[in-house]
């Protein structure tokens, strides 16, 4: 790791080529889990209402299951499986059939890549580096199946808020009495919004994944970066939704995922949450 830090020659190529590896993978996680879940769920709701056992052959896997083209089930081979740049030199087609690739992929796998590249460049080659990456991993998967599905999987924001706490034994980026309180407040702040939301209007305004999404980020940013999240997640959302909102003219109780902007918010404010507090702090003369 030290070498790395020594060699950001070595280190920079080397961080950007993990982060198409992994976007490459986290396009399969926000494509496979949503599945997976809901052929479990369709399951457990026949076994409780006492239905007979269809048998109902499995989605693939998220882990082992090769990669294949969905219109002709062409198995890839290596060299169509390198992320972005196949998707570049097939145009965007699949080289059997020629159905159209969704732009997703190497969307996916460009943003993870400079992603993880401001992450060490921010933390450095260590384990506060490793940490970001995972965090930001987390986040585009989160991002990308809230986006497609409107779900935030527990399997993702459960694990993603006790590995912030985990680190916080070891101080990675705090201490840990912060962040076990940032996790708290996360989760009880968007709980109140929601609760209050239900019994003025009777509606639900917000999925319970919100919640432990904000938990998850309490958890690494501490309790200090819960209301810049929540402040600079309205502020993006607003904007984005109006805009949203205005090009496809859609009625405004059209639900549009609040995770995503959570995940924006969060991670800005985990990368560059002090220097913006001061920033504000100074633009509104507080300082
Ligand atoms: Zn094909």
């Amino acid at each position: 790791m030290a070498f790395l830090d020594q060699h950001p020659g070595i280190g920079y190529p080397a961080a950007a080529g993990l982060g198409l590896l992994i976007g490459s993978f986290l396009n399969v996680v926000i494509l496979r889990l949503p599945r997976r879940m809901e052929w479990q769920w369709k399951r457990d709701a026949r076994e409780i209402l006492g239905e007979p056992d269809i048998y109902e052959p499995p989605p693939p896997g998220v882990v082992v299951e090769p990669s294949h083209c969905p219109h002709c089930k062409h198995k890839l081979s290596w060299y169509e499986n390198i992320p972005l740049f196949s998707w570049l030199l097939q145009r965007g087609r699949c080289r059997h059939c020629q159905a159209p690739i969704s732009i997703q992929y190497p969307l996916v796998e460009l943003l993870t890549a400079v992603l993880v590249l401001a992450s060490v460049w921010q933390f450095g080659f260590g384990w506060q580096g490793f940490g970001a990456i995972v965090l930001t991993c987390f986040l585009i998967a989160l991002s990308g199946i809230d986006l497609r599905t409107q779900l935030l999987p527990d399997q993702l924001t459960l694990p993603l808020m006790w590995l912030g706490l985990i680190g916080s034994m070891d101080n990675l980026y705090m201490p840990t009495k912060p962040a076990l309180i940032g996790a708290a407040v996360g989760y009880l702040s968007l709980w109140t919004v929601w609760w209050l939301f239900k019994q003025i209007t009777g509606k639900e305004g917000m999925g319970h994944g919100d919640f432990k999404l904000l938990a998850a980020l309490g958890a690494w940013c501490g309790l200090k970066g819960i209301l810049p999240i929540i402040l600079l997640s309205s502020l993006v959302g607003a904007i984005v939704g109006s805009v949203w909102l205005y090009a496809r003219g859609r009625d405004r109780a059209t639900p549009i995922p609040f995770g995503p902007y959570l995940a924006i918010a969060g991670w800005l404010v985990f990368m560059w949450g002090d220097p913006m507090i001061a920033a504000y702090r100074q633009w509104a003369g507080l300082a």
